[in-house]
C-alpha cells in the first residue's frame, strides 16, 4: 500500500522509534510462523513457538511492557503503551491477545495499586513467569450494570471470605494461576469489594462457555469458596471504584487492538485492488472501491488521534473516563466497519480462512460488547452532555455509573 502520508510522523521520535522496532519485531518474528498456522488452519500459534519468542521479547525489552521498570516490565507511561499495543496487534492472531502472549499477558492494573505485600507476592512473579490472570466482574444477570448485577456474595467468616455466586463470560479461567472477582459485601455501588484468588481453589468449578471461535470464555461456579482475609484488593466496599480506574485503561487497550488489525486489513485490500481485475479493469481504478478504503483510512487517522489524546490526558493524571469512552467506542465501530469494508474489497478471498480478515472480523466484533457495549457508552456521554435530564427516572440511575 501506498501511504496517503506517514500517520505516526507528528508522535515525537522516541515513540516512533518505540512503534517501529515493535513492528519491525511483529513482521520478522510472529508473522512468518502465523502464515506458517494459516495453511494449517490453525487460529494460534503453538506453544513453543511463543515460549521461544517470549525469550526474544524479553532480550528485545518489550516484556510487559506497561509494568514498571521496578516489578520487571517496561515501564511505558499510558501514550507510549498504546502506541506499542497498536503495533503489537499488526498482525493475524491479534485476538484475544496481541502477541499471542510474545510480549506477556494481560496484568491487571489493578495490582500495582494494591498493599505492597500483594505486589511483592504476585506482580514481580506473574511477570517473570508470565502468569495469567481472570476478571469476573460479568455475572448471568448483566454486565453492562455491573452496580446492579452483581449477586455473588463474600462474607466475612472466622478469618476466611466465604465466596457464593457465579460469574459469566470469564476469559481464560481455563488456563488462569490468578483471578480477580468482584463479589458484593454490602448493598449498592458502596457494596462490591475485588478479591484475590489463587487456583486450584477448593469450590471453585469453571464449565466453558463457546462464544464466537478463537475467544474462549467460562462460567464459574463459587460454591463456599474460602479465601484468606488479606485476598481482599482494596478497600472493602472499593470495588466498584476499582472498576472504574482498570476499565480506563483496558479501554484504551482494545481501542489501540482495533486499530492494530483494522490498520493490517486497509494495507491489505489496497494491495489487492491494485493487481485484482474485474470487467476489464484493476479493482483500484472503481471509485466505489476507492471510497470504501479512503474512508477507511481517514476514519481510522481520526481515531488515532482520539485515541492518543485520551491516552495522554490519562497519562497526565486526568479523569480520562469519558475520552476513553469515546476513543473506544469510535475506535472499535469506525475498525470493525474498515475491517468489513475490506472483506468486501476481497470478495470471497475476504471470507477465506487462508486470510486473516475473518479472524479480524470476528475479533472485532467481540470488542464492540466487552469493555462495555457501545450503547452503554453512548448513554454515559449522553449523561454527560445531558445531565440529569438524560436520565431515566424510572430507575436509579445516576450520573458517573460505569459499565462493564
Ligand atoms: C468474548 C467475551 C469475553 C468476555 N470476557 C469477560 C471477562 O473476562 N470478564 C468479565 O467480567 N466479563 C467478560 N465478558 C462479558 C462482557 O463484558 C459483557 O458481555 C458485556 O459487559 C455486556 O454484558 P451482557 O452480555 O450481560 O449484556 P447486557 O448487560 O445484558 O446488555 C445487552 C445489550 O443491551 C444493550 N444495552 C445495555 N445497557 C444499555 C443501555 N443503558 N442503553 C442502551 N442499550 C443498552 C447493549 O447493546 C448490550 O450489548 C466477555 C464477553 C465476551 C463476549
Amino acid at each position: 500500500m501506498h501511504e496517503i502520508f506517514d500517520s505516526y510522523s507528528s508522535l515525537p521520535e522516541d515513540l516512533r522509534l518505540i512503534r517501529s522496532t515493535i513492528a519491525d519485531f511483529v513482521r520478522q518474528e510472529i508473522v512468518p510462523h502465523e502464515t506458517q498456522a494459516l495453511k494449517q488452519d490453525l487460529r494460534e500459534l503453538p506453544t513453543d513457538v511463543v515460549k521461544n519468542l517470549q525469550v526474544k521479547s524479553r532480550a528485545a525489552g518489550f516484556w510487559y511492557m506497561d509494568v514498571p521498570e521496578s516489578l520487571g516490565g517496561g515501564g511505558l507511561p499510558t501514550f507510549p503503551y498504546v502506541v506499542a499495543y497498536e503495533a503489537a496487534s499488526h498482525h493475524a492472531f491479534c485476538y484475544p491477545d496481541p502477541g499471542c502472549g510474545v510480549f506477556g499477558y494481560d496484568l491487571p492494573n489493578v495490582l500495582l495499586n494494591a498493599s505492597q505485600s500483594q505486589i511483592d507476592r504476585y506482580v514481580k512473579v506473574s511477570v517473570q513467569e508470565a502468569r495469567q490472570w481472570f476478571f469476573g466482574i460479568s455475572e448471568p444477570s448483566g454486565g453492562s450494570d455491573p452496580a446492579r448485577s452483581i449477586q455473588t456474595r463474600a462474607t466475612r467468616v472466622g478469618n476466611k471470605w466465604v465466596l457464593n455466586g457465579r460469574k459469566m463470560w470469564t476469559s481464560r479461567a481455563d488456563v488462569a494461576q490468578h483471578g480477580i472477582v468482584f463479589a458484593r459485601t454490602g448493598e449498592g455501588r458502596t457494596g462490591i469489594s475485588a478479591f484475590i484468588l489463587d487456583l486450584p481453589l477448593k469450590g471453585l468449578t469453571h464449565r466453558p462457555v463457546q462464544v464466537i471461535r478463537d475467544h474462549a470464555t467460562t462460567e464459574l461456579l463459587l460454591d463456599e469458596v474460602e479465601i484468606p482475609l488479606d485476598h481482599l484488593l482494596g478497600e472493602e466496599g472499593g470495588g466498584f471504584a476499582l472498576t472504574q480506574k482498570w476499565l480506563t485503561k483496558s479501554r484504551l487497550k482494545v481501542a489501540a487492538q482495533s486499530i492494530g488489525s483494522a490498520q493490517a486489513a486497509i494495507e491489505i485490500a489496497a494491495d489487492y485492488a491494485t493487481v485484482r481485475s474485474t470487467f476489464g479493469a484493476l479493482l483500484a481504478t472503481r471509485q466505489s472501491i476507492q471510497n470504501l478504503l479512503v474512508d477507511s483510512y481517514m476514519e481510522l487517522h481520526a481515531a488515532r488521534l482520539m485515541l492518543w489524546d485520551a491516552a495522554m490526558r490519562d497519562e497526565r493524571g486526568e479523569d480520562a473516563r469519558q475520552v476513553a469512552s469515546m476513543a473506544k467506542l469510535y475506535c472499535t465501530e469506525r475498525s470493525f466497519q474498515a475491517v468489513d469494508r475490506a472483506v468486501q474489497v476481497l470478495g470471497g478471498m475476504g471470507l477465506s480462512r487462508e486470510m486473516p480478515l475473518e479472524h479480524w472480523f470476528r475479533g472485532l466484533r467481540v470488542t464492540r460488547i466487552i469493555e462495555g457495549p457501545s450503547e452503554v457508552h453512548r448513554m454515559l456521554l449522553a449523561r454527560a452532555l445531558l445531565g440529569e435530564s438524560s436520565l431515566d427516572k424510572r430507575s436509579d440511575s445516576k450520573p458517573n455509573s460505569s459499565p462493564k
